[in-house]
């Protein structure tokens, strides 16, 4: 269950009405002062190294390098509003040690163990979609465990914001993700945008457009803990 201390709950409600007033900022001073009861999120930037993930269609540009990309301005939103922010991938390179037979398994039993030391109160996995079959589908979808209700509304809220800012009306989806069973708590696997869309891959590789998926995918949660 989720349960949040008192001045945590007042720093999350305080970051939500600064940021429905719309002047979010960022402090670099309260990231720098984390309490120790502060809610624990755990950013998870899909595939790495040998595994790019998807490619774009125009560009070939790796699912793996914008996940991180994206991870590391959600990192940025959440520290500053007071979360204990644990990463899985910092930086370019997969979680497997050397590319060898395995590599993947290995990968995502790094990633599980990574989670379950930080024993979060929430888990984020940030992948890119494609689907060349059909170029003209976009937009944010994200997933929840089926059976976790938790996982669900968390989705729902993370869902809302990115068709907010899509002008979509998608529902989130239960899904068989590997990261969405790695703990108990709450997660979500968030499908930013679809590379296989010449549109939203375009956009996808900005660094404006990805500020603006971050900031609706921590809004999304923020409105899930309010
Ligand atoms: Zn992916």
């Amino acid at each position: 269950m989720f349960m949040l201390k008192r001045g945590t709950l007042l720093a999350v409600a305080l970051s939500l009405a600064l940021l429905v007033a719309g002047s979010f900022a960022l402090s670099a001073a309260s990231a720098a002062s984390v309490p120790a009861d502060a809610p624990r999120i755990v950013l998870d930037a899909g595939h790495g190294g040998v595994d790019p993930g998807v490619l774009g269609g125009t560009t070939g540009e790796k699912e793996s390098d914008v996940n991180l990309k994206i991870v590391q301005k959600l990192e940025k939103l959440f520290a500053g509003a007071g979360f204990r922010v644990v990463l899985t991938r910092k930086n370019a390179g997969g979680l497997y040690g050397m590319p060898t037979g395995g590599y993947k398994r290995r990968d995502m039993e790094e990633r599980r163990r990574i989670i379950r030391e930080a024993e979060p109160d929430i888990v984020l996995s940030v992948h890119q979609n494609s689907y060349p079959a059909a170029p003209s589908r976009r937009g944010g979808q994200v997933f929840f465990r089926e059976g976790s209700e938790a996982g669900k509304a968390l989705s729902a809220s993370i869902q809302a914001r990115l068709n907010l800012l899509g002008g979509r009306e998608i529902s989130a989806l239960k899904g068989d993700f590997f990261m969405l069973e790695c703990a108990d708590c709450p997660s979500a696997l968030v499908e930013c945008g679809f590379l296989s869309n010449a549109e939203e891959e375009r956009l996808l590789l900005t660094d404006a457009y990805q500020e603006q998926i971050a900031r609706a995918v921590f809004e999304g949660v923020l409105l899930y803990l309010a």
